[in-house]
């Protein structure tokens, strides 16, 4: 089972995979949080990830590309990944599909979870206060939002072209999602 997570930053996708993975076969991987590793242990990939995830914006494909081959080259992706956060660009997706044909692997649901903005910004608000996260202050969260509509938004139309793309109503109860997220993969 191979699962994309797709939405707008603080629509759940982090809370529902890691719901789903303890569920099923599945491992949940962000590159958002391969990336805060990377930065964290200030290695070459995070030095150079750090001031784009700090403004908000995308880190190039140039550099998340590699990151992405590791994930889908990795042991565990025989038994299925929940992608959080990642294809997150039309060359990303592109590549997404190469790596897993190469190995005659597909993906098998696109999740889209659908959040107010409003709500959107309550949730940032919450979080920045627990975790202190460099990229939820209310300038780079609007940038998030903003970069989210126009470079990734458009993967919904690619994916619901192929009839893989179910829409998730991701307000309510975390558990009230999770069922729904359970019904559209069929776990
Ligand atoms: P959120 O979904 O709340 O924005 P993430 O943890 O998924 O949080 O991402 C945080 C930041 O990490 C993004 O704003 C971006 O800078 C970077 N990032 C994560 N995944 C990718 C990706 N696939 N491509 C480019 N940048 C990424």
């Amino acid at each position: 089972m191979n699962i994309i997570l797709l939405g707008p930053p603080g629509s759940g996708k982090g809370t529902q995979g890691a719901l789903l993975a303890e569920r099923s076969r599945a491992s949940r991987v962000s590159t958002g949080d391969l990336l805060r590793t990377a930065v964290r242990d200030a290695t070459p990939l995070g030095k150079e990830a750090k001031s784009y995830m700090d403004r908000g914006l995308l880190v190039p494909d140039g550099v998340v590309l590699g990151l992405i081959e590791d994930v889908l080259n990795s042991p565990r992706a025989k038994s299925g990944i929940i992608m959080d956060g990642f294809p997150r660009t039309t060359a990303q997706a592109e590549e997404v599909d190469r790596l897993l044909d190469a190995r005659k692997m597909q993906i098998d649901n696109v999740l889209n979870f659908e959040v107010p903005d409003d709500e959107l910004v309550r949730r940032m608000q919450g979080r920045a206060a627990k975790e202190g996260r460099t990229d939820d202050t209310p300038a780079a969260f609007q940038q998030r939002l903003a970069v989210y509509r126009e470079q990734t938004a458009p993967l919904i139309a690619y994916y619901r072209m192929r009839g893989t793309l179910v829409t998730v109503p991701a307000v309510g109860a975390v558990e009230e999602i999770a069922k729904r997220v359970r019904k559209a993969v069929g776990a």
